[in-house]
């Protein structure tokens, strides 16, 4: 156990001038200066491109960093559902206060009231940010912007390009970083992977990478570095990640000192194609958009295995819309996937393995019709029906939960800075703003905010101490090259007899049996054990083929998969320490009559920071609730 820790970057006072307070207070860098300073940002999804941009654009010299061959790839391109903002077009009862409220109850009480606040705030900045970019989104007949419905809410908040929405946001981000390239202030690497973070002086000052192309290993240097690298959803090896996903870049941060807060809150999505074999390497994500027209369903009878046409409507049981009449099918996902699971276990589960349940169209269609529904969801009933061979428009799809976004991450104050001065994280990287629980379409939300608003605001009180002086010549810079080229070698050398991916499966598994959906003391001890082991034998028995001085796969994945053993360990510390049940985390001792998660708020009312380690420093952040008061959250 280490000190408790505190947000000091955090103004006090009433809620709706804190950001405005702390932009004021926060210390400029004159325009003349900016051209001298240099910030390193690692990752170009919404998070990264938005804030490259943005920092490019207001004069800071950027060096962008991804390891797809371009920018416009990165995973945020496959968000499709949505984006929320608290605009009110539909004059349904929301307001900033609103969307404030209902994510600081959809992440369970365990996300700090004023950054939540800060993102409501800025919510409707982003969508007058993108419409001005040309962001096609859905709109209504008379020209205002569409909005849906996502989980854990009882208004339409979400702003959507079809189920395209991450792509179309991507571009607009990707063409104002492409503005930038130009002009000369940002220089883009794709296809370079940061393996290492620099720190000299107690300050963040660069990074080491690897370019994927040639596998030349060399080191960057500047004043800031802001890591904008996503989620780690991929330990679980099977998730609706992008393949390339990983936790590298935050977890080399954290090996030199940056805190890792609440690795354990995992969000399992209810809407995913259910496995279909031992062959997959991802999985793929049915968005919660279609929750809004789809009805939820399994076969009353345990066992009952006739095609869903012939089961009658008395014989269904809509069991969303039955256990949580105020919410129905639109539960927050952490509730819904439990349900799922439930059911499944009760033997009432549909498809292969009986580990499916239905998300039905026949009624939406029957009420709006085919046309309406192509409109919605075309592209993503198209993508079901390749993917099952099933016409979704004909019988009811079949979806069960799966890994899809991670609330942990580096832990950052108000500021967005790490426990490293000058190491800043946002977007998915951090853990900032979602608590146990993200509720659907306020990942990009939060990008957006912390890339365009927030981050090129708070890193300037920052900047304006610098330019900090020359480190080229630095112990540590040479150190930590030398750390990076000793780790590649040893990857190469060790030429056992088991595939990297072999290894990244069985970890996989062992993560998702007894860190997933349900945990438990028991298992969660059992899988600190066999990480540990298996973790051993990778470090004796992986192959590794090719060399390090080319585009070597292996290598790269190799890379990845040993910082998620060391992820994976710490996940289920994190998991074994929090025994309340919370949002995405629930742990079977601490569950409601009724199955509903159980907090302990006098206990574990805080943010878990874990410094890293031989073991793990369990650093707590408390969290006050002025506003919301916390409450037993009930969706019924
Ligand atoms: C299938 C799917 C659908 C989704 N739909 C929605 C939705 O509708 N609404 C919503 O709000 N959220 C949605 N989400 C969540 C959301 O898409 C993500 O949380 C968000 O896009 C993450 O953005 P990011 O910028 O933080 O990271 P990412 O988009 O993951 O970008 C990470 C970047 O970091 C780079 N990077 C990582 N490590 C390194 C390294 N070591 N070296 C160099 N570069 C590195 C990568 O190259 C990449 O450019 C969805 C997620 C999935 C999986």
């Amino acid at each position: 156990m280490g000190d408790p820790i505190r947000d000091n970057a955090a103004p006090h006072g009433p809620i709706e001038a804190r950001w405005e307070r702390r932009r004021f207070g926060a210390k400029l860098v004159n325009p003349a200066n900016r051209r001298k300073l240099t910030v390193i940002v690692v990752g170009t999804g919404l998070a990264g491109g938005s804030a490259a941009a943005t920092l490019a654009e207001a004069g800071y010299r950027v060096r962008s960093y991804c390891y797809q061959d371009s920018p416009r790839r990165a995973h945020s391109i496959a968000a499709q559902g949505g984006i929320n903002a608290a605009k009110d077009y539909r004059n349904d009862g929301d307001s900033i206060y609103r969307l404030f409220y209902d994510t600081v109850k959809g992440g369970d009480f365990r996300a700090r009231e004023s950054n939540v606040y800060r993102l409501a705030q800025l919510s409707v900045n982003i969508i007058d940010q993108c419409v001005a970019q040309g962001v096609p989104f859905a709109r209504e007949y008379g020209g205002l912007l569409d909005n849906r419905s996502f989980g854990g809410t009882q208004v339409s908040r979400t702003f959507y390009a079809r189920g395209q929405t991450g792509q179309q946001l991507l571009l607009g981000a990707y063409q104002a970083m492409e503005r930038q390239i130009a002009a000369g202030t940002i220089e883009m690497h794709a296809r370079h992977e940061m393996l290492e973070l620099i720190v000299v002086a107690g300050r963040a000052r660069g990074i080491v990478v690897r370019d994927l192309v040639t596998g030349e290993i060399t080191t960057d240097l500047a004043d800031a570095v802001v890591l904008a690298s996503g989620g780690y959803g991929n330990v679980f090896f099977l998730s609706t990640n992008a393949k390339g996903c990983n936790v590298t870049a935050t977890w080399r941060a954290h090996r030199k000192g940056a805190l890792f807060a609440n690795p354990c809150y995992t969000q399992i999505h209810p809407t995913c194609i259910p496995e279909s074999g031992t062959h997959q390497s991802k999985l793929t994500l049915m968005s919660e958009s279609l929750r809004n027209d789809g009805r939820v369903w399994v076969p009353r009878a345990a066992g009952d295995r006739r095609a869903p046409g012939d089961i009658p409507e008395d014989e269904r049981d809509y069991y969303l819309e039955r256990i949580y009449p105020a919410f129905g099918n639109l539960v927050p996902r952490d509730i819904a996937s439990r349900a799922a699971k439930n059911v499944c276990d009760e033997g009432r589960g549909a498809g292969p393995g009986g580990l499916g349940v239905y998300l039905d169209f026949a009624d939406a269609i029957q009420r709006l019709g085919r046309r309406a529904v192509e409109e919605k969801y075309g592209n993503l009933f198209e993508m079901y029906q390749r993917i099952t061979g099933e016409d979704p428009y004909a019988v009811p799809m079949r979806i069960y939960p799966a890994v899809h976004y991670t609330m942990g991450g580096l832990w950052v104050d108000y500021d967005l800075q790490s426990t490293i001065p000058g190491l800043f994280v946002i977007g998915e990287a951090n853990f900032s703003d979602h608590g146990a629980n993200r509720l659907g379409a306020s990942a990009l939300m939060q990008g957006l905010a912390d890339g365009y608003f927030v981050l090129p605001n708070t890193i300037n009180d920052y900047l304006a101490a610098g330019p900090f002086p020359d480190i080229s010549g630095s112990a540590s810079v040479a150190e930590a090259r030398r750390a990076v080229s000793d780790k590649l070698e040893k990857l190469l050398s060790i030429d056992g007899d088991r595939t990297v991916d072999s290894f990244h499966r069985e970890l996989g598994h062992i993560m998702w049996e007894y860190c997933g959906m349900e945990r438990t003391e028991e298992g969660l001890t059992k899988a600190i054990g066999l990480i540990r082991g298996l973790r051993d034998e990778f470090w004796t028995r992986v192959k590794v083929p090719g060399t390090g001085e080319q585009l070597n796969q292996n290598l790269e994945k190799a890379g990845r998969v040993a910082d998620f053993f060391e992820l994976a360990q710490l996940m289920c510390i994190d998991a074994l320490h929090r025994n309340e049940s919370a949002g995405g985390h629930f742990r079977a001792e601490s569950q409601t009559t009724d199955g509903e998660a159980l907090r302990h708020d006098e206990e574990f009312g805080y943010v878990a920071a874990w410094e890293f380690g031989p073991t793990p420093i369990l650093h707590k952040e408390p969290l006050d609730f002025e506003y919301v008061h916390p409450s037993t959250r009930s969706y019924k």
